[in-house]
């Protein structure tokens, strides 16, 4: 496969990414993570401002839970961010010596299949497949991969790359440029739900567009999602400059973040276990709302403003509430929560 037209593509429009500037392995691992289930334009935004913050290993290592969640601020999917931390802590206990090899990478913390291949491809450009999920899509495309969609797909694209059936010529390529492009490549020309082939530079080279059948790669087996409606009350009880508020448990989304107090009105989901169902009816006619939605719940959350002496009648006296500076630069409020005191 030619890639010469790709790479340059690829290189005219996105060479100047900021974590693409200046390579470390450290600069690779944080923004591999952050561009997990988070766009390009997204990570854009925060990334050298997070890089600022925390410029290596060991600034990184020595940062708490809470003060990585506050600058993952916007970035979503807060696991990453403990798990990138709990990652430098295990790499600056090395000396900051990144394994070189694909196994070893694994044993550190929060290091799967995916960033480990990341690692040793972009990271050291080293002959890897990185392949998430745009890897994934355009390699099943090209070669008209027909395992279906996620884990089966990735072993055969793995088998059939270490057999040479796969970019046999990744190394002489550039294995950097090459999974680089190849993801530019997903985002731009080659979506899940959409393609412009006749734009792609490797249009002459994909066996899906050449045979007519793009839409039928990757094959995905349609599973039946479960979905849930969620009612919850978000208690707004303020004491001057205050908000009464609670963090959030590990075992809670959003762990180790401040909510103010939030109980479920109603639910579709017997198991649900996030919140305490509140005792007493409420009056919620009138209320504002706003709708969110999490996993696998759509959320109605109902803003009501209330008094202290009115919500311990409601609720009663929770040990867990207590009253926090009511600033949204300072504290660690959940999405939910800032989206509530802006309505409010
Ligand atoms: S030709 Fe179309 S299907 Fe093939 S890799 Fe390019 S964009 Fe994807």
């Amino acid at each position: 496969m030619d890639l010469k037209h790709l790479l340059i593509w690829s290189n005219s429009n996105y060479k100047d990414l900021p974590w693409r500037r200046s390579r470390t392995l450290y600069k690779t691992l944080v923004s591999e993570i952050m561009l997990q289930q988070t766009t390009v334009s997204t990570v854009v935004n925060h990334f050298d401002r997070f890089i600022e913050a925390y410029p290596n290993f060991e600034s990184l290592a020595a940062t708490t839970e809470e003060e990585i969640c506050m600058a993952w601020k916007g970035l979503g999917y807060y696991r990453r961010a403990r798990n990138l931390r709990l990652a430098a802590i295990d790499i600056a206990a090395r000396n900051s010596r990144v394994p070189t090899k694909h196994e070893e990478l694994k044993e550190i913390h929060g290091i799967g299949d995916y960033t480990a291949s990341a690692l040793i491809a972009i990271g050291r450009n080293k002959p890897a497949l990185a392949l998430d999920a745009n890897l994934e899509r355009v390699i099943s495309r090209l070669y008209m991969i027909k395992e279906p969609k996620g884990l089966k797909l990735q072993k055969k694209i793995q088998e059939l790359y270490k057999s040479g059936f796969v970019f046999p010529h990744l190394e002489k390529s550039g294995p950097r440029a090459v999974n680089e492009a190849l993801m530019d490549l997903g985002r731009v020309f080659c979506q899940a739900n959409k393609t412009d082939c006749n734009l792609c530079p490797l249009k002459k080279n994909c066996q899906a567009y050449q045979m007519g059948a793009v839409e039928k790669f990757p094959v995905v087996i349609e599973k039946k999602k479960e979905s849930f409606d969620l009612e919850l009350v978000r208690f707004v009880v303020k004491r001057g400059k205050k908000i009464l508020a609670y963090k959030k448990s590990k075992k809670q989304w959003l762990a180790g973040q401040l909510e103010i107090p939030t109980y479920v009105l109603k639910t579709s989901d017997p198991k649900m276990k996030q919140y305490p169902k509140l005792g007493g009816e409420l009056n919620l006619k009138g209320l504002k709302k706003f709708k969110t939605g999490i996993t696998k719940y759509k959320i109605t959350n109902y803003i009501y403003e209330v008094e202290l002496k009115e919500f311990e009648k409601l609720v009663g006296n929770k040990a867990e509430y207590c009253f926090v500076e009511n600033n949204v630069e300072t504290e660690n409020f959940s999405t939910a929560t800032l989206k509530t005191i802006a309505k409010a």
